[in-house]
């Protein structure tokens, strides 16, 4: 991937597109291309091989996809699958058409099995039962990555998976019904701090364990593999460490600077009990995360506090 090439960027808006735009800016990549969901919507398949054939991109690096926390997942579940497999059959697809040389598909770590042995390795998809809150988006990202390995395998082009552990991070979705655990609870905690409130609800019992990976650690591990990596296997990406969820309530508070009470609702759902992912083959090929847990939400909170006129 030289500096000319011309790469598109599906999904530049969100909290993984944003991140790989800012990275490959960074990196002196100047031939971008990327368009708004209102230019093109990518569960339209003409419109999407209109775009291809207007602009002809020589890399894709696939992050636009429709995503949510455990309540949006469970809520919105037609959307999640019928959306997110638009997007990828008509992304794909048409960058196999238009000559695309190399693509990089973003999955996500639900794509295990809901009781999956800790940690998750590659070698543990198909092996049993999904979680059933993100079943329907779990499934579109199977089929997304197994695209990408069976147009590898049949058209022998180069298309990649990556399947990144929970994010967070600048340009987060903060919204408090539809967003995941860390900008919900980092939103909660600075409104109940203005407001001068006694406590702060967090879901579930606080016992789940989470992952989290700084977006722009992401980013850089994207661009790690679009230079040295070429399998058609997918690979995780994730810092092999985890939190539980009022370890992340507990830090957060810290961070905000809230000093009331945490209160669990129990009749909301805890998802699945453990998430760690299996990072020794990203390892192995010489990439490893490098902001730490604290670090990652100090910065992101900053970010928060900066823009909580124009945040999602
Ligand atoms: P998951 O990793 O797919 O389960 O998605 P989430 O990030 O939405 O949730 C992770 C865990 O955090 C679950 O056990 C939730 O019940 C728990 N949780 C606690 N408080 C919140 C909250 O305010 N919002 C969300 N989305 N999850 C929360």
């Amino acid at each position: 991937m030289d500096k000319t090439a011309k790469i598109y960027v599906a999904g530049h808006r969100g909290l993984v597109g944003s991140a790989v735009l800012r990275a490959l800016q960074a990196q002196g990549y100047t031939n971008l291309v990327m368009a708004t969901h209102q230019e093109v919507d990518l569960t339209r398949q003409e419109a999407v091989e209109a775009f291809f054939a207007q602009h002809q991109p020589d890399h894709v690096i696939l992050s636009a996809a429709k995503v949510g926390g455990i309540q949006a997942n469970n809520t919105y579940r037609g959307e999640f699958l019928y959306d997110n497999l638009m997007i990828e059959a008509n992304v794909i697809h048409s960058a196999y058409q238009h000559g695309v040389k190399k693509l990089l598909f973003l999955g996500s770590s639900c794509i295990y099995p809901k009781l999956c042995p800790q940690p998750m390795s590659e070698d543990a998809l198909l092996t049993g039962p999904l979680e059933p809150t993100n079943e329907p988006y779990a499934i579109a990202k199977i089929a997304g990555l197994k695209l990408c390995e069976n147009y590898s395998r049949q058209y022998g082009v180069n298309y990649i998976s990556a399947m990144p552990t929970n994010l967070y991070g600048i340009n987060d979705n903060f919204d408090l019904a539809n967003s995941h655990v860390l900008p919900a609870l980092m939103r909660k905690f600075h409104e109940a701090k203005l407001e001068g409130q006694p406590s702060v609800t967090v879901w579930g019992t606080g016992t789940p364990l989470r992952e989290f990976l700084y977006v722009d650690d992401l980013a850089d591990a994207l661009l790690f593999l679009m230079h040295n990596y070429d399998a058609a296997e997918f690979v995780n990406v994730g810092t092999g460490q985890e939190v539980s969820i009022k370890e992340l309530a507990t830090t957060i508070k810290a961070v905000v600077g809230f000093e009331g009470e945490l209160v669990f609702d129990t009749a909301k759902p805890d998802g699945t009990p453990r998430k760690l992912q299996d990072t020794s083959k990203l390892e192995a090929l010489g990439w490893k995360a490098k902001t730490s847990f604290k670090e990652g939400v100090e910065q992101t909170y900053r970010w928060f506090v900066e823009n909580y006129e124009h945040i999602r």
